[in-house]
């Protein structure tokens, strides 16, 4: 691996403001190439800064590009700690497959991975709740407008201080059911961590922003009454003693958070079905007071606890509108793991 050290380090956030999310970036980044003679080539770790692109590059047109988004943290025993790398890994090879980007050796981007984490360490924040978020991508970079697969790709990896997610506290979040938009369609590409999902999901977001919520519930494209995810987090319902979560049918993303929280519950002996649900059953399940609770699952948040879901003139609540039992159990404990404060799941962190 060929190691660039920067001369000039980049400016630190301010102490005293919120990290917030993906504003702030590490002194280096990860890039690796790809051409067809070569195949991947060796990935470099080199300052953080601007990619040079041909203007005519495929991924500016046709949107050929895919991420991945995964955490290292600062254990409270001061060693560095990354969740389920693997997972994330094969997961950006499914995506690529997808989109006809050439596979990776994940073994490879893993240990780039962890040097670069090792380098900017000191960039991973000491407040409670902070992580270094890891963005890996790649795109597609053939300077052609022919409608085609690329030739050539980049995959870069950048690395950026997050704070907790819930800046106030463990806060409910509120989310509205998309009823004029669809997120993904069966044979279409919302199971793969795709750029254009998100920016076809960002007139339904603003919308809903607007009304006063936090997040967008989206149904299936074909029916509009299947529950499908949150569109950056997958979602769980408690129903009575069972918790349920969409089954992965092919439209929505395999959050490995959500793969996570299903073993974790299994693991305590609580009833998880991986199921379709329809937005009906769920209001009906709420109304007769069955509804305990509610929560999203994804990296940047771990847990988000839902309180209310409103869909058309409906208002779903779930439990009594605080954070559930469950769900304080599921994000004590995966963020127990990832700070390495207990030591049950170990093979879930690489410790570097
Ligand atoms: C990344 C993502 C999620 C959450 O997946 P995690 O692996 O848990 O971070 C859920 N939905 C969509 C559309 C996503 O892109």
């Amino acid at each position: 691996m060929i190691i660039r050290k920067t001369e000039n380090p980049r400016q630190r956030p301010p102490a005293n403001e919120p990290l917030g999310f993906g504003k702030h970036f590490t002194d280096h980044m990860i890039v690796m190439r790809y051409q067809p003679e070569t195949g991947w080539g060796e990935p470099s770790i080199e300052p953080y800064g601007p990619l040079n692109l041909d203007p005519s590059a495929l991924v500016f047109h046709y949107g050929q590009a895919i991420f991945e988004g995964l955490k290292a943290f600062r254990g409270d025993d001061g060693r560095l700690r990354l969740f389920r790398p693997d997972r994330y890994l094969e997961r950006l090879n499914r995506s690529a497959k997808r989109l006809c980007i050439p596979p990776v050796d994940t073994q490879v981007v893993k240990e780039a991975i962890k040097e670069l984490v090792r380098i900017d360490q000191d960039w991973i924040p000491s407040i409670e709740g902070g992580s270094l978020y890891l963005r890996p991508f790649i795109i597609a970079t053939d300077p052609m407008l022919g409608v085609h697969a690329s030739k050539g790709y980049i995959l870069a990896v950048i690395a950026g201080p997050v704070g907790a997610y819930f800046a106030n506290g463990f806060n409910p979040v509120k989310i509205m059911v998309c009823t004029e938009y669809v997120r993904a369609t069966p044979g279409g590409v919302g199971e793969a961590k795709v750029a254009g999902n998100y920016a076809a999901s960002l007139l339904a977001g603003e919308e809903a922003k607007k009304k006063g919520f936090d997040q967008v519930l989206w149904l299936d494209g074909v029916e509009r009454r299947y529950i499908e995810e949150v569109g950056a987090m997958n979602i769980f319902f408690k129903i009575g003693d069972e918790v349920i979560t969409p089954a992965l049918v092919g439209t929505i993303l395999p959050g490995v958070t959500r793969m996570s929280t299903i073993e974790m519950l299994k693991a305590w002996g609580i009833s998880v079905t991986e199921r379709k649900i329809s937005i009906e059953e769920l209001a009906d399940a709420a109304e007769q007071g069955e509804l305990k609770e509610v929560f999203g699952t994804g990296t940047a948040a771990v847990i988000a606890p839902v309180s209310e879901i409103v869909w058309n003139d409906r208002k779903i609540i779930a439990g009594d509108g605080t954070v559930g039992p469950v769900t304080q159990r599921l994000f004590e404990t995966i963020t127990g793991i990832q700070y390495g404060r207990n030591s049950i799941n170990t093979d879930w962190v690489e410790i570097l």
